[in-house]
């Protein structure tokens, strides 16, 4: 299953975070990927969607899809230097398929700063700065194996090499690799190299109980903001602490809390939206009188494997999938509605599943 790393400098809230995610709290029964390791965090996934599909349906249960957060901890500075812990924080983040890095902006005198003084983008730049390091070397190491290779006047060496000078150069001056152009299949080649730079990163700017209903008030978070702007990266403002007592309530109490705040959505909701969609995964629906159910796929996936997500038989034995899309459904009101509209289409084999879509699979046991 794909995995969001949360990354930070000490003292900037991951651990608080993570607290939040750990406690909102998946049923991990309903989860049979999940990872049992105290590092990772199943969410549940919010969507609206869910609730207007159970109104409509009327089944037994409801049950929504689910991914992990990973909890990177360990030290940063130095790590690129390879020795004990740090290079253990390395390895844990090539093992995320995406990174959100915690950035503080809240100024608390009580609570030291790693550097004496909160600036984020210093911060930002600490962390980017041992990952723009580490992939420099990976990339030196390829650079010595293809050498060779384009000696030989080898087409896909010469075409690596390639890739592998632009990387160097965007690397030399601080840009993370994901932070380049390339063509579709020199696409192919970076993503081969597994680098750390181009994880898809977002920023989670963690700001104080005080600032969150107004967050740009807080000159840090506006700095991370421009950021991430550059390298068109997403920001997602949370009060951590806030997000760990809100993890607490049940969903009335939830949305009574949130209104005192004069927020409309959670951060940690907003943070879980997000990282699902930098981790390039989206949702399909099954609607049953027993069930009603998400299900996460990776976006670009056909039928059959969209198929395999509930069970491999669905996979082996693809026949069909009846499917309308979500909007269909909601407009028809109900699926028998939807079908004498002609909504409901029967894919085949070849179907690229798209996010909304609700789903009958048909199959051969
Ligand atoms: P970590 O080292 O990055 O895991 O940081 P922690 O989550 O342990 O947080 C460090 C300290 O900052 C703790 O005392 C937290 O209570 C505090 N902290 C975290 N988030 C916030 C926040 O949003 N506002 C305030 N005022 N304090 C926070």
């Amino acid at each position: 299953a794909l995995t969001a790393g949360i990354v930070g400098l000490p003292n900037v809230g991951k651990s608080t975070l993570f607290n939040a995610i750990t406690q909102a709290g998946a049923e991990a029964a309903n989860y049979p990927f999940a990872t049992i390791d105290p590092n990772v965090g199943i969410v549940e996934v919010p969507d609206n969607r869910l609730n207007k599909l159970t109104e409509l349906v009327k089944p037994k249960k409801t049950v929504p899809t689910a991914f992990e957060f990973t909890d990177i901890a360990g030290i940063v500075k130095g790590a690129s230097k390879g020795e004990g812990l740090g290079n253990q924080f390395l390895s844990h983040i090539r093992q995320v398929d995406a990174i959100c890095q915690v950035v503080r902006c809240f100024v608390d005198e009580n609570i030291t700063h790693v550097s004496g003084k909160i600036d984020p983008i210093d911060d930002i730049e600490i962390i980017n700065l041992e990952l723009i390091l580490a992939d420099l070397e990976t990339v030196e190491k390829r650079f010595t194996r293809v050498e060779k290779l384009v000696k030989q006047k080898d087409k896909a060496a010469i075409a690596e090499y390639d890739v592998l000078a632009k990387i160097k150069n965007g690397l030399e001056e601080e840009k993370p690799a994901r932070a380049l152009d390339y063509t579709e299949e020199q696409l192919k080649i970076v993503k081969g190299l597994h680098l750390l730079t181009s994880k898809p990163t977002l920023y989670v700017a963690n700001v104080s109980e005080e600032e969150i209903a107004d967050p740009d008030s807080n000159e840090n978070v506006l700095k991370v903001r421009e950021y991430a702007a550059n390298e068109n990266a997403e920001v997602i403002v949370v009060c951590a602490k806030i997000e760990e007592e809100i993890a607490e309530l049940d969903q009335e109490e939830k949305e009574m809390f949130l209104e005192e705040l004069s927020i409309n959505e959670s951060g940690l909701d907003k943070l879980i939206k997000a990282s699902y969609n930098l981790l390039g995964l989206a949702t399909y629906f099954t609607a049953g009188e027993q069930e009603v159910r998400a299900w996460t796929f990776r976006k670009g996936i056909k039928a059959p494997q969209a198929a395999g997500i509930i069970h491999t038989d669905f996979e082996r034995g693809f026949i069909r999938a009846e499917t309308v899309s979500y909007d269909d459904l909601v407009e028809a009101g109900a699926m028998a509605g939807a079908r004498e509209k002609g909504r409901v289409r029967l894919e085949g084999k070849e179907y690229i599943v798209k996010d909304g879509d609700v789903i009958h699979f048909r199959f051969n046991v």
